[in-house]
């Protein structure tokens, strides 16, 4: 059985409460979002018949400042799911060190089944019914699982005209063209590259050469395999959600992307050697650095015991459970959690957001410059409490995101 991710999200909480020895009120708090909201869209569909969706923008906390987070299109998504992925984008920003909360939205729908206007349509009824919550100073949406820098287009042009002025500080993640910033497509995949040389270099283990396998061909996976086969290391296996791919010799990120652009999947890609299962690729035996950059939930207790890899990746929200954690650190494996390895994305719609409100606009090696100086340090913090707690990473990052967000809650006086 899939673990529930709320659930998840409280045990992960729960845990970090106890390391800092704070009290119930903290947990009471904390594990409840501040706002629910839940929207009805109504689409006209291509048939001429109208077809109801529903959506959800949860806001977590916003004591660190105006919430922040992406809106995930998917016919999996539940309330909870939404709520446990709006408060880890509470402590992603807080571990990250930006000046921003954490929210999540949500629509229960499947966008590659419908066409392109009805996915526009779609994107502005949600817009529009989120609109009275939403805005640069509350809450800024981005994309998340099947959503993209067209739809923060939509999203901000239909935010735009409600308000009846260019709003472009309202969602990040937008097309350059459109005050999007240079390097926020590839921000998360930049992000966990770095986060992946990180790991290797603290674990003595050569970066150059180093054999890795990424769950998930979409924006977060393929930007990965781009920046770790730049930097040296071998891409053996990637999949998505139709299958997977092997190749011991390693596989070029830039051509897998143009077959599965031409034919929807990355399977049947002719350099492979071997077409395997998204199962097989968690557990393959020959690699040092796995990169689950899909879903949530996919290295649970029933799996966790067969992975092989010495360092693991959180590329995606959530893909490791409680359980899976504890038998992964059991066997020597280390786990960078999901709020730092994928905060990329996140630290690069800050510095969007931040241009936005001056109209201005930095070039990509600025960009990438200043991702790294964010990244970096936030990462060397996470390695410091862990080694001066000896706890796992994820503990570690926690620890330091609560205390973060407590801190900021009791000079507010709301604690
Ligand atoms: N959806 C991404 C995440 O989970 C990006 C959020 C953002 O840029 O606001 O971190």
């Amino acid at each position: 059985m899939a673990e529930n991710p709320y659930e998840m999200a409280i045990k992960q909480l729960k845990k970090a409460i106890d390391i800092l020895g704070y009290d119930e009120t903290v947990l009471d708090i904390l594990k409840v979002p501040q706002r629910i909201l839940e929207v009805s869209i109504p689409v006209r569909m291509d048939d001429g018949k109208v077809k109801v969706f529903k959506g959800y923008r949860v806001q977590h906390n916003n004591a660190l400042g105006p919430y922040k987070g992406g809106v995930r299109y998917h016919p999996d998504v539940t309330k909870d799911e939404v709520i446990a992925l709006a408060m880890w984008m509470t402590w992603k920003c807080s571990v990250a060190g930006l000046p921003y909360g954490g929210a999540k939205g949500g629509v229960i729908v499947d966008p590659r089944k419908l066409s392109l206007r009805e996915l526009e349509e779609l994107s502005r009824g949600y817009i529009r019914a989120i609109a009275p919550i939403i805005g640069p100073y509350k809450d800024i949406p981005a994309p998340d699982v099947y959503t993209n820098p067209q739809v923060m287009a939509w999203y901000m042009d239909e935010y735009s005209k409600l308000r009846g002025y260019n709003v472009p500080g309202v969602v990040t993640a937008k097309p350059v063209e459109l005050w999007g910033s240079h390097g926020r497509e590839e921000a998360t995949g930049y992000g966990v590259a770095i986060a992946a040389r990180v790991a290797s270099r603290k674990y003595g283990l050569p970066f150059e050469g180093a054999r890795v396998a990424i769950q998930g061909y979409g924006n977060v996976g393929y930007s990965s395999a781009l920046f770790i086969h730049r930097w040296g290391a071998k891409v053996v296996a990637v999949s998505d959600s139709k299958g997977g791919i092997y190749n011991p010799q390693g596989l070029d990120p830039i051509k897998v992307k143009e077959f599965k652009n031409r034919t929807g999947t990355v399977v049947g890609y002719p350099d492979a050697k071997k077409d395997i299962s998204n199962e097989q690729l968690l557990t393959l035996e020959d690699i040092d650095i796995l990169i689950p950059a899909a879903i949530e939930n996919v290295i649970t207790s029933e799996n966790a015991a067969k992975v092989h890899a010495k360092i693991v990746i959180e590329g995606a929200n959530g893909p490791v459970t409680p359980e899976a954690d504890e038998i992964l650190f059991k066997k020597g494996i280390i786990v960078v959690p999901d709020i730092i390895a994928n905060a990329g994305g996140v630290i690069v719609s800050y510095y969007e957001w931040v241009q936005n409100l001056q109209g201005i606009q930095w070039d990509l090696e600025k960009v990438h410059k200043m991702l790294e100086d964010k990244m970096i340090p936030a990462l060397d913090r996470i390695y410091k409490k862990h080694y001066s707690l000896n706890v796992d990473l994820r503990t570690a990052a926690y620890a330091l995101a609560v205390e973060r967000v407590v801190r900021a809650m009791k000079l507010r006086g709301w604690l």
